[in-house]
C-alpha cells in the first residue's frame, strides 16, 4: 500500500535566548513515519515531547531544519504558506482547543462550511450544513448557535465537522479530547471512529491520553524528548512495552482489567531541558533499568517483534517491576 503521509528524518529547531547568546533548540530530532491510507497513527508522549510540534512541522505550519514530508506523493515541506493552502483541502487540522478555536462571533453553520468559502468551493452551504452537522450528530438548530452556547462536546463536534468539510484525505487532531469530561471523550472518539469507517480517512492523533489511543490507534509512536523511542502497532505496545518510557507511561495510565493491573513505575526526576540533552541514552536520567553503557552509548532503533524500540536493554514480559535501585 502507498502511504498516503511519509514523514523522514525531519527535524525541527528553534533559536532561543537573548540576541548575544543565541541557542538552537532541538524540538524534534529526526522522526520517520509513515500514515496508510484509512489508517489511525497516534503521536503520544508528555508535555514538551516534541509531538505537537512535529504535527505542526506535517501540517507546514512550522518551519521544518531537516528531513521531509511527502504528502499523496508530493513533498510539502519546501512549499510556501500560499502553495500550501489547496492541499490542506486534503489535509486538515483539528486544533486542541474545542471552544477557543471557533471564532467566536460566527455562527455553527458559518464554521462548518468556512471551508468552502476559504477554498472557492461552490457548493449548497444549507445542505453542507446539514449534511456535515448530522454527520457528527448534530441537528440544524445548531446552525444559528454561536461557539459560546455550546457545550465543550458540541464544539468538539463542530470542530469535528470543519475539518471533514471538503472530505479530506487526511485529518490531524492535536488532543481531540482535551478538556473534555470522560463520558464525552468515549463520544468523540466513537464519533471519530465512526467517521473513519464511513469517510475513508486517515488520522494522525496527537495526545498524551492513553485511552484515545488505545482506542482509535492502529499504530502508534511514543516521543521523548522530540525523538520516537518506541514505535509499533498500538495492540502490540499495550500488551507488552518494550521501551521503558512506554512501560512508564502505560503503568500510569489505569488498566481497567484488574487481571491486566500492573506496578505503577514512578520515573524518579523530571524531564531534562532540550537545552542540556542528557549524553548516551536521554531517558537515562529517569530510567529504572539504566546502566552504564547508558549513559555513554547513545542506543540505535532494532526491530523487536514487529516494533522499533531506542533502548540497549529492551524489556520483555519478565522485567516488571523494575528494580528497585535508583539510578545513579
Ligand atoms: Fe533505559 Fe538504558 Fe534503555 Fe535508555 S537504553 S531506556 S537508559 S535501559
Amino acid at each position: 500500500m502507498t502511504a498516503i503521509l511519509e514523514v523522514k528524518y525531519l527535524e525541527v529547531t528553534f533559536r532561543v535566548g537573548p540576541m548575544m547568546r543565541r541557542q538552537d533548540l532541538l524540538g524534534v530530532a529526526g522522526v520517520s513515519f509513515d500514515v496508510n491510507p484509512g489508517e489511525t497513527f497516534a503521536l503520544v508522549g508528555e508535555s514538551g515531547s516534541g509531538k505537537t510540534t512535529l504535527a505542526r512541522a506535517v501540517n507546514g505550519l512550522q518551519p521544518i531544519s531537516a528531513g521531509s514530508v511527502t504528502f499523496q506523493g508530493q513533498r510539502v515541506d519546501t512549499l510556501s504558506v500560499r502553495e500550501m493552502k489547496p492541499l490542506r483541502r486534503d489535509m486538515a487540522m483539528m486544533f486542541q482547543d474545542p471552544v477557543g478555536s471557533l471564532s467566536p462571533r460566527m455562527k455553527v453553520g458559518d464554521l462548518v462550511t468556512e471551508a468552502f468559502r476559504i477554498h472557492r468551493v461552490e457548493a449548497d452551504l444549507q445542505s453542507e450544513t446539514e449534511r456535515l452537522l448530522s454527520l457528527v450528530g448534530l441537528t440544524m438548530d445548531f446552525a444559528e448557535r454561536f461557539p459560546h452556547q455550546l457545550s465543550g462536546g458540541q464544539a468538539r463536534r463542530v470542530g469535528v465537522a470543519r475539518a471533514i468539510a471538503l472530505n479530506p484525505k487526511l485529518v490531524i487532531a492535536d488532543e481531540p479530547t482535551a478538556g473534555l469530561d470522560v463520558s464525552v471523550q468515549g463520544e468523540v472518539l466513537n464519533l471519530l471512529g465512526e467517521l473513519r469507517e464511513r469517510l475513508g480517512l486517515a488520522m494522525l492523533i496527537i495526545t498524551h491520553n492513553l485511552h484515545v489511543v488505545h482506542h482509535v490507534a492502529d499504530r502508534m509512536a511514543v516521543m521523548y524528548l522530540g525523538r520516537f523511542v518506541e514505535t509499533g502497532p498500538t495492540e502490540e505496545v499495550f500488551s507488552a512495552p518494550a521501551h521503558p518510557y512506554t512501560a512508564a507511561l502505560l503503568s500510569a495510565n489505569p488498566e481497567p482489567d484488574p487481571d491486566k493491573a500492573q506496578d505503577r513505575i514512578t520515573l524518579p526526576s523530571e524531564v531534562p531541558s532540550l537545552l542540556a540533552r542528557p549524553e548516551g541514552c536521554e531517558f537515562h536520567t529517569r530510567c529504572p533499568w539504566a546502566k552504564d553503557k547508558c549513559r555513554k552509548v547513545v542506543p540505535d532503533a532494532t526491530a523487536i517483534n514487529g516494533r522499533r524500540v531506542a533502548c540497549h536493554y529492551p524489556l520483555d514480559e519478565g522485567a516488571r517491576p523494575p528494580p528497585k535501585k535508583e539510578p545513579s
